[in-house]
């Protein structure tokens, strides 16, 4: 019986050698591990694991695909959903999702479904023969706004219709923060993240870098001066909170963007660059999400001994449990249950310590999640020489303060319907401009469904 056959485990680097470099933590399936795996799918007839993908991804049918040893066919299901595959075989909180509803799961071990996802995406970049794809354009110009997996996903939608679409990207690299904030370790650049965006060029969509929309150009001068018939804001949430603690405007405190993208598009993960980035003897991240566990391994990686604070418990830690699992093995330490209340500083103006005080789990809050309460009297401290904060974030006021009648809500997300239609006529959005801060397949499926939607708002105008 298929699933008879124990879930394949997936080769990863010894963690103390990876601990002390940038090289991809996980190696990822080979053919033959690939197609064992894939062999366990059951291939049941009505998939919860394809309900449960954001973006719906024929799962069985790629991987029922894959088993026949037909990669090709596979990645071709893939593509009719996503145009990430690579991306989101590494990335996605699959626990909670696709592999999070399949059946095998109830008695025993889903099917690594992001493994396979991966296993087909590298096979389709390995195999690629680069040639450009063919599609008659309908004459009608969309611009999108943002270089991320909402605005590639939207843009790839639309030129697959026949639109011409053309990517206008704030920073000088393209891929949003699948390029300047996940790390090289999670996720390589060149090898991935580059290789997938080149795939939606191919389909013919224009990326323009360096280009602020809100200064460079506006959304009002796209609409009414360019000659766009629509415009799809996917520009992300990329401010970052702070505690409003005493000593944050300290040397040595950064937020974790700021950390993330200094080591990602500085080239900090390279020996042959000489990255101005400190990390100290000891480095403190605030948090307990993905940017959290991305920011202390990066810290370790660059000589720190490094150190979360987080003022909840284990159980509540928001990051992807597979990577709270290799930050352990990488030798992170966790003090749980621990809040930060000032950073104290030097005479000169330097980090030296965290004063933090202990917490216990109270009533639940309206997240659900037990809320921390102080614990009298606990006060201590953590010497370290950096702190980076890793809060959350939310979207940057720009757009919506120089585009005429763009709602924005009270945590400055831009305000769109399901299908991320805006009060601005023509104007659409989706992805963490709109959500505030959340995953990449929930920002994939929301430039999608912003596609389809453009799609019937232009045709409803001719
Ligand atoms: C460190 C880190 C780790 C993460 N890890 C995971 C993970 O493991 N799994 C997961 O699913 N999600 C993860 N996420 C979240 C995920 O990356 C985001 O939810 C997703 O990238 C959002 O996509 P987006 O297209 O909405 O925005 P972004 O990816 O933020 O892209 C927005 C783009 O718009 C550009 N832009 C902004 N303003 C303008 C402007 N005015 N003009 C022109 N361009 C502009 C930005 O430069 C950027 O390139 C992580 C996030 C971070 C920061």
């Amino acid at each position: 019986m298929a699933n008879k056959i124990p879930r394949v485990p997936v080769r990863e680097q010894d963690p103390a050698i990876r601990a002390t470099n940038f090289e991809e933590v996980c190696y990822g399936y080979n053919r033959e591990e690939a197609m064992l795996e894939a062999s366990r799918c059951l291939n049941c007839k009505n998939p919860r694991c394809v309900a449960a993908c954001p973006v719906n991804i024929r799962i069985p049918d790629f991987i029922s695909r894959l088993a026949e040893g037909d990669e090709a066919a596979a990645a071709a299901v893939i593509a009719e959903d996503s145009s990430l595959p690579s991306v989101c075989g590494r990335v996605c909180p699959q626990e909670t999702q696709c592999e999070g509803s399949c059946i095998l799961g109830i008695k025993g071990e889903p099917v690594a479904i992001g493994k396979l996802e991966r296993y087909v995406g590298d096979w389709k970049i390995a195999n690629s023969d680069n040639t450009p794809v063919e599609i008659e354009r309908n004459g009608h110009k969309v611009a999108v706004i943002g270089s991320g997996p909402s605005g590639l996903a939207c843009a790839s939608d639309l030129a697959k219709m026949g639109y011409e679409v053309k990517i206008f990207e704030a920073l000088h690299e393209v891929g949003g923060v699948l390029t300047y904030g996940i790390p090289e370790f999670r996720l390589p650049k060149k090898a991935i993240v580059a290789k997938e965006v080149e795939a939606v060029k191919r389909l013919g969509v224009e990326i323009e870098t360096d280009v602020i929309a809100g200064r460079t150009v506006t959304i009002d001068s796209l609409l009414d001066e360019e000659g766009y018939d629509a415009v799809f804001v996917g520009s992300g949430a990329g401010l970052p909170r702070f505690m409003g603690i005493e000593g944050e405007n300290l040397n040595g405190v950064f937020s974790a963007n700021e950390f993330l993208t200094r080591a990602n598009l500085m080239r900090a993960y390279r020996e042959d660059y000489d990255t101005p980035i400190f990390v100290g003897r000891k480095a403190v991240v605030v948090g307990g999400g993905n940017v959290a566990m991305d920011a202390v391994r990066t810290a370790k990686r660059l000589g720190a001994e490094a150190t979360i604070v987080y003022r909840r418990s284990e159980a509540e830690l928001p990051a992807r449990v597979e990577e709270v699992h290799h930050a352990k093995e990488e030798g992170i330490e966790f003090r749980m249950l621990t809040n930060p209340t000032q950073i104290l500083g030097n005479e000169q103006g330097r980090v030296r310590a965290i004063s933090c005080v202990e917490m216990t789990l109270g009533e639940p809050d309206e997240s659900g999640r037990r809320s921390p309460v102080v614990k009298e009297g606990s006060d201590f401290e953590i010497e370290c020489d950096v702190v980076i904060m890793a809060l959350g974030t939310s979207p940057n006021p720009l757009i919506a303060a120089t585009t005429e009648g763009l709602e924005t809500n009270r945590r400055g997300c831009i305000v769109a319907n399901e299908c991320g239609a805006t009060s601005r006529e023509g104007v659409f959005a989706g992805g963490d401009a709109v959500t505030g801060a959340a995953t990449v397949i929930l920002a994939m499926g929301a430039g999608r469904k912003a596609a389809a939607a453009i799609d019937e708002y232009i045709k409803s105008k001719r």
